[in-house]
């Protein structure tokens, strides 16, 4: 079985952002980057299935030199290869253009399953799953929060609104984008980083892929007009007391305005 996890290295959670000079993205200088949250468990769903039987797990990221570690990363948790995807031709392109580049490793890798994180903590678009899967013609489930992988196809237990559940069943191959929670991400092991450096790691251009003009800011159709912080409030009041006197302030307050 051949499984292809999408990868996309994000700004660290604890990382202090700023907005660059001209409104567009943030100030990337000196921040430190990991693996967005919901790649994790895609990547460890797809170890998962790699360690219960016969399978090669291929990691792929779009993204600037830094992108190598966290491809390094998860070689050393024990993807298999990775496929780096950079150059000018490939910086600012839109959901879509993201989409048909990853979509043009699915088909030259033709694999069984498709892994992919269900939304980016940065971005925060979730479209680029679905795209891929459209693009490569494949069906696909968002959500996924239980995986079962059988011989010709996979069910998929999906987290609707309101913590509901829906069993779905999928042909082979598929693309799944992943809750985060579905399973516990392991650490690489020292043992792993040792091995991470010498496994494969592929650096395409978006040339080598057959969409050169198909993809990056040029044939973006979405542009990022203006990124802000929202402004700040009044500032906050603290209520203090017994809770009884909290509540009672509480719904004072809520009176005087007129919201009750
Ligand atoms: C400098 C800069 C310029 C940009 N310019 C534009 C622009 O002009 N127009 C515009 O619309 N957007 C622009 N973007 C945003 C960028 O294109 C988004 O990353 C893209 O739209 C995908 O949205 P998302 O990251 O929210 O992905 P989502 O759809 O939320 O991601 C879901 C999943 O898709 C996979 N995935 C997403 N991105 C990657 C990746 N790079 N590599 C591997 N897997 C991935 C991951 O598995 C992820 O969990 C820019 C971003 C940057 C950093």
């Amino acid at each position: 079985m051949k499984i292809v996890v999408f990868l996309k290295q994000v700004p660290h959670s604890d990382a202090r952002l700023d907005v660059n000079g001209d409104e567009t993205w943030i100030k990337e200088d000196g921040i430190k980057f990991e693996i967005n949250s919901y790649d994790t468990y895609a990547l460890e769903e797809a170890l998962r299935i790699k360690d219960a039987g016969e399978a090669e797990v291929i990691v792929v990221s779009i993204g600037p030199a830094r992108v190598t570690q966290a491809l390094r990363t998860a070689l050393g948790m024990g993807a298999d290869r990775a496929v780096h995807i950079k150059g000018s031709e490939v910086d600012g392109s839109d959901s879509l253009g993201i989409a048909k580049t990853l979509a043009a490793v699915v088909k030259a890798e033709s694999p069984d399953l498709v892994f992919a994180g269900l939304m980016s903590d940065d971005g925060n678009f979730s479209t680029v799953p679905p795209m891929v899967a459209e693009l490569c013609d494949m069906p696909s489930a968002t959500s996924c929060l239980k995986i079962e992988a059988s011989n010709g196809s996979v069910t998929v237990e999906r987290e609707l609104e309101g913590g509901a559940r829906e069993v779905v069943e999928l042909p082979k191959p598929c693309l799944l984008a992943v809750q985060t929670g579905l399973n516990q991400v392991r650490y690489a092991s020292l043992k792993g980083i040792m091995a991470a450096k010498k496994k494969p790691m592929d650096e395409k251009t978006a040339a080598d892929l057959g969409v050169s003009g198909q993809v990056g800011a040029g044939a973006a159709k979405m542009t990022i007009e203006k990124i802000y912080l929202p402004p700040r409030g009044e500032g906050a009041e603290i209520l203090s007391g017994s809770t009884d006197e909290m509540v009672s302030a509480l719904v004072g307050k809520i009176k005087e305005q007129g919201l009750l």
